[in-house]
């Protein structure tokens, strides 16, 4: 028997693995870039249950050491109280910095104040300035004696205390603009308004953020602009949520999970590789910074942060004298 004889259909597969294009890799994390700088968001829990699963994502995602870590504010302050509880409680009982998410929406400038004002009063530095948007079904309006965008907001809380403060950025434009360029000019007043560094709404096509950061740079801007990312799990869940944000959906994203619905486990490795490298791509295109929308969830942002090259600090020295007894 002539072992050497390949079928013709062999030698074609071949020749098409071949001649295509090659890819060189990624550079290796650790190697060609220092760990990037992370940031969390977390949103207040509604109830008991939630609040256990909360505080077991925090305590597994806070050994990365954080620069900070966000709490999210429900539409025209309906979480104003669990917030601020969440918030009080991570400068309590954590090492972590909490950043408090603020929003204009249904307030006076007043009580946006006194709220910001008893955030500074209770030890807290970080605000996310956002508008917010009206209950679903309804369009937005300004409250009549309120901040009527987050650029005002701003401004509003510059003048309450010396917060640092975020703000949040659109790289496929904010579904309500008038405009791309009006938007980017929205993006800009509210940095010079005083705010750090944008966060960006999710995307899943890296190229659309770079995009942006080319025109962020051509409008003058310099501040960072944080990438969020979303690491999915339930494609469902994020195309609706998606069509409402005004995140596309690249067409590649939707079978990558058809038929595991009841497939959890599966799901959530398609979730990691996809995160994973859409991170190492913005990583080898020089990204220094992630925001993780972490959706209360640790596992996914723990391990697509450990791929960006991030250690977890080493436990708090232990007693040497009680690990010597148990010796
Ligand atoms: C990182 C991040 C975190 C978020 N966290 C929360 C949260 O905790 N709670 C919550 O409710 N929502 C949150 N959101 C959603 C956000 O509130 C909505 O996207 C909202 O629709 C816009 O908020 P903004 O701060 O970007 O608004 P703005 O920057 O005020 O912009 C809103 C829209 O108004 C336009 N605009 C701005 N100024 C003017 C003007 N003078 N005249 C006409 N048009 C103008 C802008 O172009 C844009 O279309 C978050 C979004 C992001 C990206």
């Amino acid at each position: 028997m002539n072992h050497h004889v390949t079928t013709p259909l062999a030698t074609a597969t071949l020749e098409r693995w071949l001649t295509g294009p090659r890819f060189a890799g990624l550079p290796a994390p650790e190697t060609a870039h220092p760990a990037p700088l992370l940031s969390f968001e977390f949103f207040p829990p509604k109830t008991e249950a939630l609040e256990a699963q909360l505080w077991t994502c925090i305590r597994r995602l806070e050994p990365l050491q954080p620069r900070f870590v966000s709490v999210t504010y429900g539409a025209g302050g309906t979480t104003q109280a669990r917030t601020h509880a969440t918030v009080t409680r991570l400068l309590r009982e954590t090492s972590l910095v909490p950043a408090a998410h603020l929003t204009c929406v249904g307030a006076t400038r007043e009580a946006v104040d006194a709220v910001a004002r008893d955030y500074w009063a209770a030890g807290v530095r970080h605000i996310v300035a956002l508008r917010g948007d009206a209950p679903p079904g309804s369009r937005y309006e300004p409250h009549p004696s309120g901040y009527s965008y987050a650029a005002e907001l701003v401004a509003g809380l510059r003048r309450v205390a010396d917060f640092e403060i975020s703000v949040a950025a659109y790289p496929e434009i904010h579904p309500t603009a008038l405009s791309g360029d009006h938007d980017l000019d929205n993006l800009k007043r509210k940095l010079d308004a005083g705010a750090t560094r944008a966060i960006t709404q999710y995307f899943f096509d890296s190229t659309i953020f770079l995009r942006f950061l080319d025109k962020c740079l051509a409008a003058g801007i310099s501040a960072p602009i944080v990438p969020g990312i979303m690491p999915v799990s339930n494609y469902a869940q994020a195309a609706k949520f998606s069509a409402m944000c005004g995140a596309s959906v690249p067409s590649w994203l939707g079978p990558l999970f058809e038929g595991t619905e009841d497939d959890p486990e599966t799901r959530r490795m398609i979730a990691a590789v996809i995160a994973a490298e859409q991170v190492r791509l913005l990583q080898a295109n020089g990204v220094d910074e992630f925001h993780f929308y972490t959706l209360n969830r640790p596992d996914l942002t723990y391990a697509i942060a450990r791929i960006l090259g991030v250690r977890p600090a080493a436990p708090a020295a232990a007693d040497t004298t009680a690990a010597a007894g148990t010796g």
